[in-house]
């Protein structure tokens, strides 16, 4: 953890720069708008470590596969949002020397992210090794006023000495990748200028996306207007402008950069793209910094109106959920149907910025409940248009008739991962496609979407169900062998519950779904029986299969098992793991962390969660005290399901400590990986143990359903949520809960399961029943 970061409820604040936390920090400080971003590196020269990174949602390479031992049906690449120009240099020189941050001596150092305004600013003093001693501050955002805008405002003052100063400001094309699997770079030069504002075009290899990174600047010294004399300086993939003056003791030098970056994905390749960008420049410069940054407050207080989680009495709790709900929304926006939301969002290299199981189990919700409809459902138009790339998926492993796997990792539709026992084996990621259907739909009572998409994909992933399993005459029973479940420290186990547990649901979910749209949108039934072939004999295998599917149960404990099997394993809770060897993955042998029980993330918690209404609480208290104890949690998706599980049934203290966990998982970096970048897709789990945990939010039967408590810490809390059309606030305190319908209709409700109606405009109080809790459990 990084000790220089302090707690506030709006701001992340660093008071100390330390370059052994820069990395960490630099993922910290990451930016985004939903269309590009970028990790928190320095403006300035820094010659210290630090990973470079800059990327453009959809913009992509397909990266060679590298593996040991090749294995027929393996992707030929890995694609990887890559490391984009870099437009943010503003590299000063004073005396002759580099003002290079690794280098010089820092004093009163303060980095902050201000959360509430999108934006992060940074002040230093330093000494440089000629005696000169300065002061900077800077402000740097990126706009979500207009997507392809980044602006940055850099005031220089010289506090001892008058300077000679060398100003650089430039764009960098010739960028890398750290995790590039054969040292390649990604970009060649297409064309670079400096008129009417300095521009480099560059495309990526193999992808051909062609990318415009231009920018403009305004300089003042003490406030006023300069037009300085400018050199430019141009080398491949590069173009840079340098100034040169001579700036008095305690003047100012203020430096506005502002910076336009158009891709091909939204412009035609050639001048279309290059005037794009400059008639973004000319706007924006005529506006100057301060305006723009004044318009992007105001839309970053749109976004908090419809997304905060206010907490009272903790403010260490308060600035994890903000942190998460910060990055949510810095880099899913849903305005574009072809971009999605990659683990690390726009802050690492990690995973490649691709789409994983994650947008639908984890991201979905909180999209569902903080924005607009269409935003949620551009994630589900994702994969619906990825279906053909599916089927060709499964195909290639074998499979026939249509069915569909859906990749475990993919940009495009495409499978890019190539380990084998996630590759093949992770195949309950195809459950969760099914599962944010049916959780859209339950949501924004949206039946159409079924007919118009839903259902095709449901279809597609049925066949591969049907397909995968097979019947056991020993246990005259279908099995599902060979799997790799939620929990990735077990591999190629048979029945793991939770594969099979979703195999058989989505089953049910596609019959049903098969009657509904028979019977509601004929035409559309008629269409899509069609286009799939689909025979009505199929679903005889499908009934069967749900009703003779085998499920590994301890019939001693009474609880599910999480694959065939586990009981034989030596059953010790992690609490036995020395401090010194945690997290295992850093430190144990792999066939070590194979063979022991212990649970990288929630696997049976995860089917429990999603399938709750289907078991009584002393179902889910049985499962969670046997499985809670054994998991490390090492995956940042795990604590977010058991919090939101230990609520369920009135675990407080696991409940708040792992909300803890999951909500400053990145702040307090409890994995010790934050370096490369953060876990924003379980954001959106830290989000949800707020909301479905403490708030005890779902939807029953089509109609929304609370159950909030108070964690004994919490003074209060208070969220809002959009359901369908109605705007809700939920406010708990220490004795009541206060609900206010900010919608013109009424809407029914159930609270600790009794009906209610909420009238619009108004603010309604109820009793607060803190159910009974095992604070000390
Ligand atoms: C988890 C997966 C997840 C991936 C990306 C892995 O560590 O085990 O469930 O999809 O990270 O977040």
């Amino acid at each position: 953890m990084n000790p220089n970061l302090i707690h506030d409820p709006w701001k992340i604040v660093e008071l100390k720069f330390d370059p052994k936390q820069q990395e960490a920090s630099e993922s910290i400080f990451s930016l985004g708008n939903g269309k590009m971003g970028h990790r928190g590196n320095f403006e300035e020269y820094y010659s210290g470590p630090s990973l470079q990174g800059t990327y453009i949602g959809g913009v992509y390479y397909p990266d060679k596969t590298k593996v040991g031992w090749w294995k027929n049906g393996y992707p030929e690449y890995f694609a990887k949002v890559i490391n984009a120009p870099d437009w943010r240099g503003v590299k000063i020189t004073v005396d002759g020397e580099k003002l290079d941050l690794f280098k010089v001596q820092i004093s009163d150092f303060r980095r902050e992210l201000d959360m509430r305004n999108g934006f992060l600013y940074k002040t230093f003093r330093a000494k440089l090794n000629n005696g000169k001693e300065i002061k900077v501050e800077s402000w740097r955002f990126v706009s979500l006023v207009n997507d392809e805008m980044g602006a940055i405002k850099y005031v220089f003052t010289p506090l001892n000495d008058d300077v000679k100063i060398e100003l650089l400001l430039d764009v960098d094309a010739d960028v890398s990748n750290r995790d590039s699997n054969y040292g390649e770079k990604f970009w060649v030069e297409k064309e670079k200028g400096t008129s009417p504002y300095p521009y480099v075009v560059a495309e990526t290899k193999k992808t051909l996306f062609h990318v415009c990174t231009a920018f403009g600047s305004r300089i003042k010294i003490n406030d006023q207007e300069k037009e300085l004399n400018r050199k430019n300086i141009t080398r491949e993939k590069y173009v840079g402008v340098i100034y040169e003056l001579e700036l008095a003791k305690e003047n100012t030098l203020t430096i506005e950069k502002i910076a336009a970056v158009t891709s091909s994905l939204n412009y035609n390749k050639g001048d279309e793209l290059k005037q794009g960008a400059f008639d973004i420049l000319k706007k924006s410069l005529e506006k100057g910094f301060d305006s723009l940054l004044s318009s992007h407050k105001e839309a970053w207080e749109k976004k908090w109106d419809e997304s905060d989680i206010v907490i009272k009495g903790d403010v260490e709790a308060q600035q994890g959920i903000r942190f998460c709900i910060f990055h949510l929304n810095q880099t899913y926006t849903g305005t574009d149907e072809r971009l999605n939301i990659g683990p690390k969002g726009f802050t690492g290299e990690k995973y490649g910025g691709v789409t994983y199981w994650d947008t639908e189990a984890y991201c979905l919700p909180f999209y569902l409940s903080t924005a607009d409809k269409q935003v949620a459902r551009n994630l589900l138009i994702y994969r619906y248009k990825h279906l053909p790339k599916a089927i060709e998926n499964a195909e290639k492993l074998g499979f026939k008739n249509g069915a569909a796997l859906y990749p475990m990792v993919t940009i495009n539709g495409e499978e890019c991962h190539n380990e084998w026992e996630i590759t093949f084996e992770e195949i309950h990621r195809n459950g969760a496609m099914a599962y944010a259907i049916y959780n859209y739909i339950r949501y924004n009572n949206e039946p159409e979407y079924l007919a118009k998409y839903g259902l095709e994909v449901l279809i597609g992933i049925s066949r591969f169900w049907a397909q995968r399993v097979n019947w056991s005459e020993d246990k005259q029973k279908y099995v599902m062998l060979g799997v790799t479940g939620p929990n990735e420290y077990e591999n190629n186990v048979n029945n793991n519950w939770y594969t099979n547990k979703i195999a058989i649901w989505t089953l049910q979910y596609t019959l049903e779904s098969l009657d509904y749209v028979r019977q509601n949108y004929p035409d559309d039934y008629g269409r899509i029986m069609e286009k799939t072939k689909f025979e009505a004999k199929e679903t005889e295998k499908w009934t069967d299969i749900i009703d003779n599917m085998y499920f590994p149960y301890d019939s001693k404990r009474h609880v599910f098992l999480q694959q065939d099997g586990f009981l034989d394993k030596e059953l010790k809770p992690a609490s036995e793991i020395p401090e010194d060897e945690r997290p295992i993955s850093q430190h144990w042998s792999w066939d070590r962390i194979l063979r022991s029980c212990y649970i990288k993330q929630a696997d049976v918690l995860q089917g429990l969660f999603f399938f709750e209404d289907e078991y009584d609480i002393d179902t889910l208290r049985r499962n969670f005290d046997f499985y809670e104890p054994m998991t490390v949690h090492e995956s940042s998706l795990s604590p977010s399901i058991y919090s939101i599980i230990a609520s369920k049934i009135g675990n407080e203290k696991k409940a708040y400590e792992l909300y803890l966990r999951t909500a400053r998982l990145d702040l307090d970096d409890y994995n010790k990986e934050v370096y490369q970048g953060l876990h924003i897709t379980s954001m959106s789990g830290s989000w949800m143990s707020i909301v479905y945990g403490f708030g005890g939010m779902r939807v029953k039967n089509g109609t929304l359903s609370f159950e909030p408590f108070l964690p004994g810490k919490w003074d209060g809390f208070s969220f809002q949520v959009r359901f369908r059309n109605w705007l809700l606030k939920i406010n708990v305190s220490k004795d009541k809960v206060s609900i206010e319908n900010q919608s013109n209709t009424q809407l029914q409700i159930y609270l600790y399961g009794e009906k209610i109606m909420l009238k619009p405009g108004v603010v309604q109080d109820f009793e607060l029943r803190n159910k009974t809790h095992q604070v000390n459990a």
